[in-house]
């Protein structure tokens, strides 16, 4: 931990869908641009950035099912849609200055190195950007579990996952216009109320680890960088234990 941060090590999860920019698809440059602007920030400060980002953009096992494609063959296709999206995030990094590797889930060493958990820490010691690709290199598994995974394996100190919302919402704030919005929140009663942050597995998995999350704005300018920097008014922060 720096002296300006409240994390030492964070896993940021991004979703293959805001990669995609107003299109949906494909990779938009001026995402990736802005993404890059925002995560500098944070590595220049000293934090030591790991990221999952998922492959919504690309394929989704789930939808191409519904076209008549295999579940697991899917599955597979949308790991691999990661590994394009932390290409390309790979290089836009590398375009502003910040020293990266992508690790994949599913070997394929020609354009990234296999994860390696030490290894994965060495790098983030070293104040490499670490970019999990290929999300557990399992089926029926999402990116949102594989961040979760992630981060307990590498003990980040938080999950922060990205979202185009600023945080966890009493009612959704798209159709409810009374919704407000918490700014901490325990796990059980994320669990009790029924509020969306990360499918069930994801979410158990840093319950059980004591793991907090925080769901917050990525497109928000600036607000990634307050996160780290402890400003409680960013996004919604989900913990065991309401501070007193
Ligand atoms: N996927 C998978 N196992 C994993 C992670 C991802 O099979 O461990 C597949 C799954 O088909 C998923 C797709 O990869 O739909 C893309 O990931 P995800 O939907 O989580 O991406 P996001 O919604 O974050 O863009």
């Amino acid at each position: 931990m720096t002296s300006q941060t409240t994390y030492k090590r964070i896993l940021l999860k991004l979703s293959g869908e805001a990669l995609a920019g107003p299109n949906g698809y494909n990779i938009d440059p001026a995402i990736l641009e802005q993404y890059s602007q925002e995560i500098k920030q944070v590595v220049d400060l000293g934090v030591e950035v790991a990221i999952v980002i998922g492959g919504g953009n690309i394929f989704r096992g789930v939808s191409g099912e519904r076209s008549g494609i295999d579940r697991v063959q899917g599955d597979y296709m949308g790991m691999l849609a990661t590994v394009i999206n932390a290409m390309a995030l790979q290089s836009s990094f590398e375009k502003h200055g910040m020293y990266t590797r992508v690790m994949s889930a599913i070997k394929m060493e020609q354009v990234c190195e296999p994860y390696v958990r030490r290894r994965a820490v060495r790098h983030l010691e070293k104040g490499r950007v670490v970019i999990f690709a290929a999300g557990t290199g399992s089926p029926y598994f999402t990116t949102d579990t594989t961040a979760s995974l992630r981060a307990i394996e590498i003990e980040a100190d938080v999950v922060l996952k990205g979202t185009k919302v600023d945080g966890v919402y009493t009612a959704d704030p798209m159709k409810d216009k009374t919704a407000t919005r918490y700014t901490t929140i325990t796990f059980e009663d994320v669990y009790e109320k029924k509020l969306s942050v990360m499918d069930l597995t994801a979410f158990t998995l840093c319950q059980e680890n004591s793991l907090p999350i925080i769901v917050f704005n990525m497109n928000t300018r600036g607000s990634l960088l307050k996160l780290v920097q402890g400003d409680g008014d960013q996004g919604t922060l989900i913990t065991m234990k309401l501070p007193d």
